[in-house]
């Protein structure tokens, strides 16, 4: 069954590792794409450990890259492509040069799987002779849709608490359950602690991740649970015993996209409280914006039509309506009124029905040369108006309509 993993990894990457080995050195495939080979899901990032050090990989390659020349780590080019070729790291026995001869390779690409998270990532391929490296058994967790830490948990995430966020992540993406230890460390007072350290750009990463996985509620079920709420969304862990979390945990395996689903995720928490924390965890303008006006506007009222309709729509914006409708009837037990509600709405932007001022059949600059008006806030409020008029009728927007309409009010 694993044979034939060995036929998906690209010629570039064999072609590296026998250049590689061409010059005394070796080079074995490492990381998540070997994971995602084992599980016969597509690889990405082919990544490449080498016992050869930076300065000699980027002599080796003619296109090379420095990304990272102080942690080890040279982007290799071919044919436009770059694979990161990184030389075998190991905290250990090893490093005071007492390298054993014929051995020195197993034992130290051994050593460097030691340092990696969970044992499915802790996998190293050797593409020339075949050969599969699982010195944890993670292959057979793999199989066993098992995640567990690589050595002990508990010291694994104290080494480093975004340990912690990818273990939650894993076991939502790749659908497993978190081994008893593991998932005991998680939780336990020294990893949170250690968690506590992990920048907000980290945690925001891991958590865009984590909205690819299917049912992303899983990983934030147990961040919930672990405790882990507590450290980074204080204000989500409040939410856990309430209605709200539940319901937001399952409306957001039932959304896609990242957008829809954070704000079914954080519906409970209001559109202020969910801004406050989006801002801390750095998402973007843009992801802010989507998700918070979102959370604003699900809770509406499915009877809305007419003029009070389009108000909504004016709050809501044409931008925003279809997340809202989304978010509202993933979190509501009664969706056709709110599915229901998006068609109304979608049928008066279809209408063109004007929801700004600059919707208008009129512009400030008609009001002024027709009524002999000059610029000021008169003008303003005088448009606003004709808006509010054709909010309550749209038939209202005609030119000709708005401009007698205008000439009244303005007398
Ligand atoms: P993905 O690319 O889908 O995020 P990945 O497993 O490839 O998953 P990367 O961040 O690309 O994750 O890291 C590549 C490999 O480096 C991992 O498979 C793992 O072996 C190791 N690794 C990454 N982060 C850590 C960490 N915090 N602690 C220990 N090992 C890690
Ligand atoms: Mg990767």
């Amino acid at each position: 069954m694993t044979e034939g993993i060995f036929d998906s990894i690209p010629n570039d990457v064999l072609k590296i590792c026998q250049r590689l080995r061409d010059e005394g050195q070796r080079g074995w495939v490492v990381g998540g794409c070997v994971r995602d080979l084992l599980r016969g899901a597509p690889a990405k990032d082919w990544d490449i450990a080498t016992d050869a050090e930076p300065k000699r990989v980027q002599k080796l390659f003619r296109k090379v890259i420095p990304t990272g020349i102080k942690h080890g780590t040279v982007t290799v080019l071919m044919s436009g492509t770059p694979y990161e070729v990184t030389t075998l790291r190991g905290e250990g026995a090893y490093e005071d040069g007492r390298r054993p001869t014929s051995v020195v390779f197993l034992q130290d690409i051994t050593e460097d799987l030691a340092r990696r998270d969970f044992t499915f990532n802790a996998i190293a391929l050797d593409p020339l002779d075949r050969q599969i490296i699982d010195p944890f058994g993670g292959e057979r967790d793999l199989r066993d849709r098992r995640l567990r830490a690589v050595g002990d948990p508990h010291a694994r995430f104290c080494e480093d608490g975004l340990r912690i966020l990818r273990a939650a992540r894993f076991a939502a993406t790749l659908e497993c359950e978190v081994d008893p230890a593991t998932l005991l460390a998680m939780g336990a007072p020294e990893p949170l602690a250690t968690l506590a350290k992990v920048s907000a750009e980290r945690i925001h990463d891991e958590w865009l991740k984590t909205m690819r996985a299917t049912r992303p509620s899983i990983a934030f079920d147990l961040m919930q649970t672990r405790g882990v709420m507590t450290i980074i969304a204080p204000e989500l862990a409040a939410l856990a015993d309430a209605p709200a979390w539940t319901r937001g945990l399952r409306a957001m395996d039932d959304l896609g996209g990242a957008v829809r689903r954070l704000a079914a995720l954080l519906a409970g928490l209001g559109a202020e409280s969910a801004e406050g924390l989006l801002e801390r965890l750095k998402f973007s303008n843009d992801h802010r914006k989507a998700i918070t006006m979102a959370i604003a506007h699900h809770d509406v009222d499915p009877s809305l039509e007419g003029p009070d309709l389009r108000r909504w729509l004016q709050s809501v914006t044409a931008a925003h309506l279809d997340d809202a409708v989304a978010v509202a009837c993933a979190l509501s037990d009664d969706r056709d009124p709110i599915d229901a509600l998006g068609a109304r709405a979608r049928a008066e932007l279809e209408a063109a029905v004007p929801l700004t001022t600059k919707d208008l059949a009129i512009t400030g600059k008609d009001l002024m040369t027709e009524l002999s008006l000059k610029p000021g806030p008169q003008l303003g409020v005088l448009l606003k108006g004709l808006l509010e008029a054709c909010i309550e009728d749209p038939s209202t927007n005609t030119r000709a309509r708005l401009l007698e309409r205008a000439r009244r009010e303005a007398r």
